[in-house]
């Protein structure tokens, strides 16, 4: 889906900006598209992209993801945005559903996500239908005698009829883990969104701590699947906000189908734990 909406936007030798702080499939993307990567730092204490210096930089693209579930408001902001929401499907900024506020909005139905098509799978929205359009005729080759080249990016059947059967429980999805994260906050220092234009949601619940490595390790000998969020290859000196956040925080299990006395051992074994 990334690379498709990058395609859209003729990407050949453009800057494509996006944060320091996220997932090696956007600068696969961009590598692929023939772009050229301008990587940004996050704001203070936030797993998102600082949109000042983004703006700063004047790129031509700018893919913008929203980490764990956590909008920003790009609205001052609107050349050319692909806003990434592999993790914030159903989240919204002022009441206006993610994906629907840049030009593109990318999903990704892999099965960590919110939502699966069964593995793998991906969606694009715009409300551009110039757009759509361009998208549509590149992901699908056939009868077409044009001169644009295509590729075969089309989902299955039987992957859409499995994503529609899980976009139906969306809402129970999102409620859920809404209440397993209330109840890591009540019991746990967790970072917490705290702009009152933004309606997350939870896909990653992060444990504020010292010393990620060592806290996953106490948990994983609990059997507890606590994982880094982010592995900590940035670096310190050109993107120290991203550094920090990636210095201090873990990220402790939430999903769906995780029980109450699941979620009551968590946070008993994680209240033993030195945090500081
Ligand atoms: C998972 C994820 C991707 C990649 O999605 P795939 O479908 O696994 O390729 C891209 N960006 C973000 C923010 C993600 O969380």
């Amino acid at each position: 889906a990334l690379y498709l909406s990058l395609m859209a936007f003729n990407p050949i030798n453009k800057f494509i900006s996006f944060p320091a702080y996220v997932c090696s499939s956007l600068s696969h993307a961009t590598r692929l598209s023939h772009g050229k990567e301008i990587l940004i730092d996050n704001s203070k204490d936030s797993p998102n992209v600082d949109l000042k210096k983004l703006k700063a930089t004047t790129p031509d693209i700018s893919i913008i993801p929203y980490m764990y579930g956590n909008p920003i408001d790009i609205s001052e902001y609107s050349n050319n945005i692909i806003e990434d929401c592999c993790q914030s499907l159903g989240a919204k900024i002022k009441g206006t559903l993610t994906g629907l506020l840049g030009d593109i909005g990318i999903f990704s139905f892999y099965a960590t996500k919110i939502i699966t098509t069964g593995g793998q799978g991906g969606m694009i929205v715009s409300k551009n239908n110039e757009t759509i359009k361009k998208i549509r005729n590149f992901l699908d080759y056939d009868q077409k005698l044009d001169q644009y080249s295509k590729f075969n990016f089309t989902l299955t059947d039987l992957q859409a009829s499995v994503g529609i059967q899980q976009l139906k429980k969306l809402p129970t999805f999102l409620k859920r883990r809404e209440f397993i994260f209330n109840k890591y906050d009540e019991a746990l220092p967790m970072f917490k969104n705290l702009d009152n234009n933004i309606d997350p949601i939870y896909y990653r619940a992060l444990l504020k701590c010292k010393n990620p490595k060592k806290v996953v390790e106490k948990l994983n000998l609990k059997n507890i699947h606590a994982v880094l969020p982010m592995e900590n290859w940035i670096d310190e000196n050109k993107f120290p906000n991203a550094y920090d956040f990636c210095s201090n925080h873990v990220s402790l299990p939430i999903y769906p189908s995780l029980t109450d006395d699941d979620v009551e051992r968590i946070i008993s074994v994680t209240r033993q734990i030195q945090l500081e």
